[in-house]
């Protein structure tokens, strides 16, 4: 498995403070990645780099419920950040290296396909469910 750091809710919500006080523009958000979204081909991966994970214990499977508030779905812009609950659960964050923003990613697997996602990481969004 990866040797990144698990982070935890205090430095995951400093993260998206940090985040939300950058506005210069970057190819990193020429597409809104405020919801769910397949990695934007515009996107240039190469200036990502991994700091961190939200996986408890890569021996464990961690849950599929995911976990919503008010009638949000997973794809939703104002489905809540859930680091305990699907997908933040399977996530790692990625930092922007050229304008530092933060990101969520994980890799959705189905029978015949891999598809990899990211989410801008969001401080109103992040909410610390039990
Ligand atoms: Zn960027």
């Amino acid at each position: 498995m990866s040797g990144l750091p698990k982070l935890d809710f205090p430095t995951l919500l400093a993260l998206a403070q940090e985040s939300a006080q950058i506005t210069t523009e970057c190819t990193c958000c020429t597409v809104s990645l405020e919801s769910w979204n397949s990695v934007p081909l515009s996107l240039i991966e190469g200036n990502l780099q991994e700091i961190g994970t939200l996986l408890e214990d890569p021996f464990i499977d961690p849950t599929f419920a995911e976990f919503h508030s008010s009638g949000t779905r997973y794809d939703s812009p104002d489905a809540p950040i859930a680091p305990r609950y699907y997908p933040y659960n399977r996530c790692n964050i990625a930092k922007c290296q050229v304008c530092s923003r933060y990101f969520l990613r994980y890799t959705e697997a189905g029978g015949y396909f891999v598809d990899r996602r990211i989410r801008l990481l969001i401080s109103e969004r992040l909410i610390d469910a039990a």
